[in-house]
């Protein structure tokens, strides 16, 4: 992508957290540096600006912070995809398995209409496991998922994969 080495020359690595083992891909540095957030900003928005979208369905919480901006200069709306009791409305659900147990995402069943064009939403991908669930909410609830995108893909994870062997498109900024 356009900005794709800046931004990952800017992302942080911190190793063993949350658990030993993990090096967890902090994007906080690039929130911080104001340069760098419009750059990741812009990263979506030259990709998606000619195509359409009725709205960007942002996943919890890190997603929201990328989602939003992007839908604002879109001029599209903007659907959470939340975790597990956090929505008040009447909510349709997805359950997922983790590495160890699994998570719960849900969406306002009233989020879409029929045959809307959709952008899928998060920080990042790794087995792909909330993100396919996210998409299957937009499916389900009658949207149709232009894409789903992503600052970051881990690749060797094969979330990436498996998300396009399930038909989407994946976009990342950076791998
Ligand atoms: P997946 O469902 O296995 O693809 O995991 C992706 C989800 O876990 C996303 O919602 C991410 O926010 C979160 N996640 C997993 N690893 C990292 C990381 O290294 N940095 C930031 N978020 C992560």
């Amino acid at each position: 992508s356009i900005y794709g080495d800046y931004i990952k020359s800017v992302i942080r690595t911190v190793p063993d957290w949350p658990q030993p083992g993990v090096n967890f891909r902090d994007i906080t540095p690039v929130l911080q540096n104001s340069a760098a957030f419009r750059k990741l900003i812009d990263s979506f928005v030259h990709r998606y600006q000619e195509l359409n979208l009725d709205a960007i369905a942002a996943i919890d919480a890190r997603g929201f912070i990328i989602g939003a901006p992007v839908a604002y200069e879109l001029g599209c709306s903007f659907v959470p995809v939340r975790k597990k009791g956090k929505l008040p409305f009447k909510t349709i659900s997805e359950t997922y398995t983790l590495e160890y147990g699994e998570s719960t995402v849900e969406l306002h069943s009233d989020a879409f209409r029929e045959g809307d064009r959709i952008l899928v939403m998060d920080d990042l991908i790794a087995t792909g496991g909330t993100m396919l669930a996210a998409a299957s909410l937009i499916q389900r609830s009658g949207g149709h998922v232009v894409e789903t995108a992503a600052i970051i893909d881990l690749p060797e994870l094969g979330g990436a994969q498996k998300i396009r062997d399930a038909g989407h498109g994946v976009f990342a900024v950076c791998t």
